[in-house]
């Protein structure tokens, strides 16, 4: 059995690092610089023994006329409805802004079973933003470096008994 978990969340937090490191290969383009990657992407994640389907979203980089926020929500709400399980990320060490608010509140009322993730938390940068997550409203937030690989236990500890569901 097998379920799908789209990386959702604000431009540069670091969804398509995480995409990279599930996936294994570089199919989703990562860069510092904006415009770099587009809309959906999906690949097949391998997390310890589970396998699972992963949806990365991009696109809210590019300049278009329509504002960032229309298009955040549109591309949002088309991978929580694709997807069986949401990974919403924020940057521990940016802390909680209110484009993750606007995000928080999209998953609060769309998504199936939401996993909040505060990403670039290696070290001790991340602690206040960390706490800041909590007031999300979407539960204990996971503590995760996807550059460095850190918090993949706790992510596999937390995706193991959804798995089951599906
Ligand atoms: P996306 O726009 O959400 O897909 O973000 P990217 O995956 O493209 O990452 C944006 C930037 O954050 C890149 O420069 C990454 O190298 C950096 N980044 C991603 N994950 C981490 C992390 O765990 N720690 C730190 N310090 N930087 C990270
Ligand atoms: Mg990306």
């Amino acid at each position: 059995m097998s379920f799908s978990l789209a990386i959702v969340g604000r431009p540069n937090v670091g969804k398509s690092t995480l995409f990279n490191r599930l996936v294994g290969r570089r199919l989703a383009l990562v860069d510092d610089q904006p415009g770099v990657t587009r809309d959906l992407r999906e690949g097949e994640a391998k997390l310890g023994d589970l396998r699972f389907t992963v949806i990365d979203t991009a696109g809210l980089e590019e300049a278009t006329d329509e504002s960032l926020q229309g298009r955040m929500r549109k591309l949002t709400e088309r991978a929580v409805d694709m997807a069986d399980i949401c990974l919403f990320m924020i940057d521990a060490r940016a802390g909680v802004l209110p484009a993750d608010e606007v995000f928080a509140d999209i998953l609060r009322k769309r998504a199936k079973h939401v996993i909040l993730a505060a990403n670039k938390a290696e070290g001790q940068a991340g602690e206040s933003g960390l706490l800041e997550a909590f007031s999300l409203g979407l539960g204990e937030p996971l503590r995760l470096s996807a550059e460095h690989g850190e918090g993949m236990p706790d992510l596999y500890a937390v995706l193991q008994p959804l798995a089951e569901e599906f």
